[in-house]
């Protein structure tokens, strides 16, 4: 019997189904890894903030008095970091289940597209979505980072491009959990540098850089000052505009 790639892959699919049911993250009843009962509980992140002063801001756009050169222009972010959008964030980081990240990307950018600034952020011509990165030992030790993977899906979904390798983390920083707000700003200071072997040519004399806008996009806004530290290296470079984005704040 010949069977199409298509029915073989959903064969296969529904044979690991079987074998591993997906269960809800947070009630363990099986069919899906977010319930939608649990669902109905989880907290959409609708508060728009600045990025530099983290007050109130329509739209998410940076304050016209904070904005500076290097700083970000705005910032989105859906959900509220708790729950079981924390525990689903969790499961990515240590664990690899690709599934967990398709259902939450898809929950993701379900609320995404009520969000009109951030829509007519993306509508601008050359929009690259680039992914903050993990330092190369610790991606080793992970065996895949969980902001490539999200955010490979994120660009692919809103049909823009992705480049995953045009930052680089060049400094093996601490974790920034537990640490105040100064010493996270000095923990993450110089961590990230332009790759020069990107296949995104990033020529501080010109090429696509200068003329692209970009949406910096982490898992999660904890102090900001891991995306802000990323804008200030691709502005630094000379980047168009650069808005921020995580799943959850
Ligand atoms: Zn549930
Ligand atoms: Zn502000």
């Amino acid at each position: 019997m010949h069977l199409e790639t298509k029915d073989s892959s959903d064969f296969l699919m529904g044979i690991l189904d079987f074998i591993f049911p997906k269960k809800c993250l947070n009630c363990g009843k099986t069919g899906a890894y977010f319930c939608s009962e649990c669902l109905n509980f989880t907290s959409l992140d609708r508060e728009r903030i600045c990025p530099v002063c983290e007050r109130p801001a329509i739209g998410g756009a940076t304050h016209p008095g904070c904005l500076k050169d290097r700083s970000l222009d705005g910032f989105t972010s859906v959900f509220n970091y708790k729950g079981i959008i924390r525990k689903g964030i969790g499961k990515l980081k240590y664990k690899f289940v690709s599934d967990i990240a398709g259902e939450l990307v898809e929950l993701f950018l379900s609320s995404l597209g009520e969000d009109e600034n951030f829509t007519r952020f993306c509508r601008q011509p050359n929009i690259v979505l680039v992914p903050v990165p993990l330092h190369p030992s610790r991606e080793r030790w992970r065996g895949f980072s969980q902001t490539k993977m999200l955010g490979n899906l994120i660009a692919g979904n809103l049909g823009i491009s992705f480049q995953p390798d045009l930052l680089i983390r060049v400094k093996n920083t601490k974790p920034q959990v537990g640490l105040k707000e100064d010493e996270r700003k000095t923990n993450i200071k110089d961590a990230f540098s332009l790759n020069p072997a990107s296949s995104f040519p990033a020529s501080p004399q010109g090429g696509p850089l200068l003329t692209s806008n970009f949406l910096l996009f982490d898992d999660v806004w904890t102090s900001g000052s891991t995306l802000k530290e990323a804008a200030r290296t691709l502005k630094k470079a000379g980047a168009g505009k650069v808005w921020g984005l995580t799943l959850a704040r």
